[in-house]
């Protein structure tokens, strides 16, 4: 053989690798990508909320999806596209979580939060903080830079402000609507209202990136008029939030001590890794069956690891939205 034909035979295999590359896996386990949100259940009826609230509920959510789905479209990790969500409803005075959260029994205000990585099977959270501006990112970033998986108090405010993330004092988190709500349960002296027009208004994120990796994210003030010190069901990961790529992605809100007995998040995927079930399926039992015989009322959003959306709720609304792998977006609360 001349070398001549040896070097167009190389030739050849290389064009013949290059093209098998470009036309290889990496490529095309690209992922459709996906995000839904919660802002939060609640025994609320249409006459509760006016027209005008019902849009501007439904304009903050629109707005975090698209940041969300915006960052995904981009190549971002669905970790980064949880935390941009969250930013935009934690700014929003309308939900309860960062500013909008609701007092405590003492009239101060204590945020928890957490995050989880559906690829490493990291998580961070942070609860009982009072100055940190956007709780999410203090969670994120326990979960990126610490070997820990949850900070709260003081310890995880000074850890916030030696990563220089934002924070507020009492005026920023001022909200009227919560305030007065607050004088009202402190006349009562309830710590918990019943049922009756409750709207936990807790947030969460679920989302799907490229690599077709799942992140799940949650962040509130808890329970109006809680005691100090309280932690509910969000900075708890298996109680409030989950995220497995191999089964699926959950964030809840409801009544979080419930949640916290039931693990609810964790029971879902479980639901799922042990029983083969849906998500959707796991999640309507879990929630609709198993919570609702207990007397606990919330919901809970959920990605599956193919990038199926599903919201359950036991609840008369909940605050939600997605945009699915199609690109199709859908708000709603009733
Ligand atoms: N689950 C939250 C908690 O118990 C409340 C909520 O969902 O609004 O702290």
């Amino acid at each position: 053989m001349s070398q001549i034909f040896i070097r167009k035979q190389i030739t050849l295999l290389l064009t013949g690798f290059c093209v098998l590359i470009l036309n290889s896996p990496i490529q095309s386990q690209q992922k459709d990508v996906c995000i839904a949100l919660h802002g939060g259940a609640g025994n609320i009826s249409k006459a509760t909320l006016t027209e005008e609230e019902q849009n501007a509920y439904k304009e903050k959510m629109v707005e975090a999806l698209k940041v969300g789905y915006e960052v995904l479209k981009n190549g971002g990790s669905s970790v980064d596209a949880v935390e941009k969500a969250i930013r935009v409803l934690e700014d929003s005075p309308l939900f309860n979580a960062g500013k909008g959260a609701v007092y405590t029994a003492n009239g101060t205000i204590e945020l928890d939060a957490s995050v989880m990585c559906g690829k490493s099977l990291k998580a961070g959270a942070v609860a009982g903080v009072t100055i940190i501006r956007n709780p999410i990112s203090a969670a994120i970033k326990v979960m990126t830079l610490t070997p820990h998986v949850m900070l709260i108090g003081k310890g995880a405010e000074d850890f916030a402000l030696a990563q220089k993330l934002d924070t507020a004092g009492p005026s920023y988190f001022y909200d009227e609507k919560r305030w007065l709500q607050y004088l009202e349960k402190k006349e009562k002296g309830e710590l918990t209202s019943g049922n009756k027009n409750i709207i936990f208004g807790t947030v969460g994120v679920v989302a799907m990136d490229k690599e077709g990796n799942l992140a799940a994210g949650t962040s509130t003030g808890g329970m109006s008029y809680k005691k100090n010190g309280r932690v509910g069901d969000s900075p708890i990961i298996g109680a409030g939030t989950y995220a497995d790529n191999r089964y699926g992605a959950v964030s809840c809100t409801g009544h979080g001590e419930f949640f916290i007995r039931n693990v609810v998040a964790y029971d879902i995927i479980a639901l799922k890794a042990y029983k083969g079930w849906s998500i959707e399926k796991a999640a309507r039992y879990v929630i609709c069956d198993k919570l609702k015989k207990q007397g606990a009322d919330g919901g809970v959003i959920c990605i599956d690891s193919k990038g199926n959306i599903s919201a359950s709720f036991n609840t008369s609304a909940m605050f939600r939205g997605y945009i699915n792998k199609k690109g199709e977006m859908k708000v709603d609360i009733f």
